[in-house]
């Protein structure tokens, strides 16, 4: 039993420092990742049911980082918020998604991309006429560009960010507040907090027709968003049984592998040849 317990510690000794040089390597790799033309940005379709078309774009980013292979936002945005590379990863992601959204309107009905952004970014004092500034370059209206931020991010920060966000606002630029659900909201922020846009959590629609009460709870959120006048957008949408249920709720605009998962740009321009 004793010697059983040292190579256990061994493993977890040994577990721990790679994962600690993971993180390390992670670090060190973000710093140059922007210059080396490392990342790429995925979208996801957003689905106006009833219409049954394309209303926008979500960006998603991706790492192509050469030491450790392709990576998921959530293994290197945490280390990015950590270090502050986030501030220029976010102003990359910023300027490629709105080059992008420009090249998407060609005479249809207008296709907007919405930008995840986290709440360093939002702090930094030029943001809006960094916003602005790449608008103006790349020729884009205010209204195509969106941005989301998670509602546990915007509520820890509400003090710093509602000014941000306000001015954000009157640039005429919209907000969602996303992963809603999850990052306990005051009812009463959401009153004086400048958004346009409640994202439904994955994890809410998961569960419908397995869980009433799970039912019930996104039925509030639903009775919510409208009762506040904000738009709504219910993602991970994965079964018709689900888009069934959110149809019922007044719940129109989803995303979720059921109908698309995230794609490069150029498979965008595919995508939007019927729409
Ligand atoms: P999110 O904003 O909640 O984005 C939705 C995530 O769910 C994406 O994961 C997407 O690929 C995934 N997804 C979409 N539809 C489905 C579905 O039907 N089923 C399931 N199981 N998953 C679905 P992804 O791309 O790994 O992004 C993870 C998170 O990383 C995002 O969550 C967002 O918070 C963050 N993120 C992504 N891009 C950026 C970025 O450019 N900047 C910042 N700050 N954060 C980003
Ligand atoms: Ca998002
Ligand atoms: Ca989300
Ligand atoms: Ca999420």
């Amino acid at each position: 039993a004793k010697d059983k317990g040292r190579s256990n510690t061994q493993i977890y000794n040994g577990r721990l420092s790679k994962m600690m040089s993971r993180k390390f390597v992670i670090e060190q790799g973000l710093r140059k990742a922007v210059d080396k033309r490392e990342f790429s940005l995925l979208y996801q379709p957003i689905v106006h049911v009833q219409t049954k078309k394309i209303v926008g774009f979500e960006a998603l980013i991706r790492w192509n980082y050469p030491v450790l292979g392709e990576l998921l936002p959530l293994e290197f945005i945490p280390a990015a918020e950590e270090t502050g590379e986030i501030i220029s990863i976010g102003e990359w992601v910023l300027r490629q998604a709105i080059a992008d959204c420009k090249s998407w309107q060609r005479g249809r009905s207008p296709i907007y991309v919405t930008v995840n952004i986290s709440a360093r970014q939002v702090e930094q004092p030029e943001l809006i006429q960094r916003i602005n500034g790449i608008l103006a370059e790349k020729g884009l209206a205010q209204e195509y560009l969106k941005l989301e931020i998670t509602e546990g991010a915007a509520m820890t920060n509400i003090d710093r960010l509602l000014p941000q966000f306000r001015k954000l606002q009157d640039a005429g630029v919209d907000i969602a507040l996303d992963d809603f659900g999850t990052g306990y909201s005051s009812l009463n922020y959401l009153k004086i907090f400048p958004i346009k846009t409640l994202k439904i959590d994955r994890s809410f629609v998961k569960d419908i027709h397995k869980d009433p009460k799970q039912e019930a709870i996104i039925k509030t959120m639903a009775a919510l968003a409208e009762n506040l006048q904000l738009d709504l957008i219910a993602e991970g949408v994965e079964q018709e049984q689900q888009i069934a249920f959110l149809k019922e709720i007044g719940c129109y605009k989803m995303q979720g592998y059921y109908f698309q998962k995230p794609v490069p740009a150029d498979e965008v321009r595919m995508l939007l040849r019927d729409n």
